[in-house]
């Protein structure tokens, strides 16, 4: 009789995928649900990208690629991170992955010893949480708050480091809130990590390019750090490539080694024609992303304007991804005489039954006051979803 790994066991399923799949079985019993709860951009791939791995398809692209990725493809992501973000990485320093997932466990795993901890400032990207777990690392929870912009300062850091401290895990532009660190405020976490040379920080920008306010800053790109960060980004959310599966690191050499050791025995290289598809994404132009993102802004307006009618919605304005993450914690303890609202969760239920509208409760993301609403839909959905929330939330006394 086999049993289940305690290793597996104690991993969660992503909230998420569990939120979408009620949807889908609402939609399959014919109910007009509008799904907000997704983490991927609604657009197709640009035409150019699409083509290009149909050429790959013809020219026989059906063999191992190399493990830790077709060379081109980290000569080209080498150039994108020195003309995108001037930071001089070699190819060998870039290891590509099964998406930008793959990355982060890949380091995830080179990085940390049983028992070793992790800085992780909430809200987090709960798969953060659960690959840590799997490495028998420790997640150091770093509590923000709505009054600081859900963003960790500098003394927060401070307090959280220890001997044991191995790596700090960011995420900007963030998913879930949208917040998108500064340079300035990377600076001083920066500051506080030149005083800790056992803290290596793994940077996730896989939002790089959906950010509505300028130029993204990389903690990477700081005095003294390049060689203490581990970027990873991707193609998926920047080139609405999520199910082609391309992500990557750009680390030391060593760490880059240890990545490709990890990936040799787990997965060997990610898919060659994808690859080929993300060669002509970082080769090419970046306008179709560029629009993308500027319809991401135009939604982020909408959707604020829409939500700024709703009472008890306590909110961050997002400058990045496609997430708007408003503390509900107003409706906590609220009823509209059937139903009682005893927290997000409970909330994200009911706007899904009532307004048939699915979100994802905050509890997923270590922040149990909020709620997370993707903007990754078209305007009308969007619009047409907000006024469905206003209304039934009305009901709530
Ligand atoms: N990092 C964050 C913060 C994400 O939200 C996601 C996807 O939702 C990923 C990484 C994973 O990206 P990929 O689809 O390239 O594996």
């Amino acid at each position: 009789m086999y049993h289940i790994s305690q290793r597996i066991q104690n991993l969660s399923e992503p909230e998420m995928a569990l939120m979408s799949q009620r949807s889908s079985e609402l939609r399959a019993q014919g109910r007009d649900i509008i799904n907000l709860s997704l983490g991927e951009p609604d657009f197709s791939t640009p035409e150019h990208i699409k083509e290009a791995a149909i050429e790959a398809v013809k020219h026989d692209y059906s063999h191992y690629p190399p493990i830790g990725g077709y060379a081109v493809l980290k000569q080209a992501i080498a150039e994108k991170l020195k003309r995108e973000n001037g930071l001089a990485f070699e190819p060998s320093q870039i290891v590509i992955s099964n998406g930008a997932k793959q990355a982060l466990a890949n380091v995830i795993l080179s990085l940390v010893n049983p028992g070793d901890e992790v800085i992780i400032p909430t809200p987090y990207w709960a798969t953060y949480i659960e690959m840590v777990k799997l490495a028998q690392g420790e997640s150091v929870i770093v509590k923000t708050f709505f009054e600081q912009n859900f963003k960790m300062t500098a003394l927060q850091l401070e307090e959280a480091i220890t001997p044991q401290t191995r790596v700090l895990l960011l995420n900007s532009p963030s998913n879930p809130s949208g917040v998108v660190y500064t340079k300035d405020e990377l600076m001083e976490l920066a500051s506080v990590l030149q005083r800790y040379p056992h803290v290596t920080v793994v940077s996730d920008e896989i939002y790089e390019l959906i950010s509505f306010g300028g130029c993204h800053a990389s903690i990477a790109g700081l005095p003294g750090m390049k060689n203490r960060v581990v970027i990873i980004n991707g193609v998926s959310k920047g080139y609405a490539m999520t199910g082609w599966r391309i992500g990557f690191s750009a680390s030391t050499p060593d760490i880059a080694a240890a990545c490709v050791k990890v990936q040799s025995q787990y997965t060997s290289g990610a898919s060659s024609i994808s690859q080929m598809a993300a060669l002509a994404a970082y080769k090419g132009s970046l306008d179709p992303s560029l629009a993308m993102r500027d319809a991401f802004k135009r939604r982020r307006n909408l959707i604020m304007k829409k939500a700024a009618h709703i009472p008890g919605f306590r909110i961050v304005k997002p400058e990045g991804a496609f997430y708007l993450f408003p503390d509900v914690s107003y409706y906590f303890g609220r009823s509209d005489g059937q139903v009682v609202i005893q927290n997000a969760k409970d909330l994200s239920m009911y706007l899904l039954d009532k307004a048939m509208v699915a979100t994802v409760a905050g509890d997923a993301f270590g922040e149990p006051a909020c709620l997370r609403i993707s903007y990754a839909a078209s305007d009308e959905e969007l619009a047409k979803a907000m006024d469905r929330i206003k209304v039934v939330l009305e009901e709530l006394s």
